[in-house]
C-alpha cells in the first residue's frame, strides 16, 4: 500500500518524487477531478529533467514505475511508458517560470464548465481567492495535444498560477506538488462557490478598498503567487460597470414594473 501524503517542499529523492505523484493522482481521480485517463502530473527534478505521470492510465491506477522522465523539450529520457501529448503545456510554464516546480493538469467539472462557459472565475466574491490566486483567467481555446494549446497559454503563464483551458479543463501550478495540487483544489471550489451564488441570484462583491487590505495581508502572510491586480482582476464591487451588476425581482415586483410602464406609456398618448 502506498503512503497517501505529499509533503511540502521540493527536497526529495526522485522515489519519493515518483510516489507523491501518485498520490496526486489519486487524490484528483478520487475527487472527481478527471474521468478515465485523463489529466495529467509532472514535477521539475532539477534544471534540465521533468518527472512526469504517462498518457493512458488512470491518474488514480498509477504506480511509481510508471512515470517517464523526459528533458525540458519533452524528449524521453527514462521510461517504459509514454509521456502525454499534453506535457508541453507543462514544459511551457516551467521553461517560462523558474519559480514553478510542479504543474498539474486535470478536468474538475464545475471549473471547467467555466471554462466551456468562456467565463473566468475574477470575481471578489472570497476573500481567501483574492489572497490565494487573485483571479483565474481563461485561455482561448487550442487543440489540446497541439502547440496551440500552448500558444493561447502563453500569454498567460507569467501571471496566473491557475489557468481555466476554453473548452477543456484547467492548469495549475506551484513552488512544489503539494501547492500546485492545492491551487486545482481551490480553484474547483471557487467555481462550485461562485456557480451556487450564481443560481442564489445574489452576488455581493468585495469593494477596492476591501481587496487593498487583503492585497497587505498578503504580503504580511507571505502568500506568494504570480497572480497580479489591476482594475478587472479582481473585478471588485468597484469596477462593475454601470448597470451591469445583476439584480433579482419577485414576479409581483415584475408584474408591477411593467404595469407601470404600459401605464405611463397610455397617459403619453
Ligand atoms: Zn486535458
Amino acid at each position: 500500500m502506498l503512503a497517501d501524503t505529499i509533503s511540502p517542499g521540493t527536497v526529495k529523492t526522485e522515489d519519493e518524487h515518483r510516489r507523491e505523484i501518485c498520490t496526486a493522482g489519486r487524490w484528483i481521480h478520487a475527487r472527481g477531478f478527471v474521468a478515465s485517463t485523463d489529466g495529467n502530473i509532472s514535477v521539475r527534478l532539477d534544471s534540465h529533467r521533468i518527472l512526469t505521470s504517462p498518457t493512458v492510465i488512470s491518474k488514480g491506477l498509477m504506480s511509481p514505475d510508471d512515470m517517464v522522465i523526459t528533458d525540458l523539450r519533452g524528449r524521453k529520457l527514462a521510461g517504459r511508458r509514454e509521456p502525454s501529448s499534453e506535457l508541453a503545456m507543462h514544459l511551457l510554464i516551467y521553461l517560462r517560470r523558474p519559480d514553478i516546480n510542479a504543474v498539474c493538469h486535470a478536468h474538475p467539472p464545475i471549473a471547467t464548465a467555466h471554462a466551456a462557459a468562456g467565463l473566468p472565475l475574477n470575481k471578489a466574491l472570497l476573500s481567501e481567492i483574492v489572497l490565494s490566486l487573485g483571479c483565474v483567467p481563461v485561455a482561448q481555446y487550442g487543440t489540446p495535444g497541439t502547440p496551440e494549446l500552448s500558444d493561447a497559454l502563453e500569454p498567460l503563464v507569467h501571471n496566473y498560477d491557475a489557468i481555466l483551458l476554453a473548452n477543456h479543463g484547467v492548469v495549475t501550478c506551484g513552488g512544489d506538488l503539494l501547492t500546485a495540487f492545492f491551487r486545482m483544489e481551490t480553484v474547483e471550489h471557487f467555481a462550485q462557490v461562485s456557480l451556487a451564488s450564481e443560481l442564489l441570484g445574489k452576488q455581493v462583491l468585495l469593494s477596492g478598498p476591501d481587496v487593498e487590505k487583503l492585497l497587505a495581508a498578503r504580503v504580511r502572510y507571505g502568500t506568494t503567487t504570480a497572480a497580479p491586480v489591476s482594475s478587472n482582476c479582481p473585478v471588485t464591487s468597484d469596477t462593475v460597470a454601470p448597470g451591469a451588476e445583476r439584480i433579482s425581482v419577485t414576479r409581483e415586483q415584475l408584474e408591477a414594473l411593467i404595469e407601470e410602464a404600459v401605464r405611463k406609456d397610455r397617459a403619453h398618448r
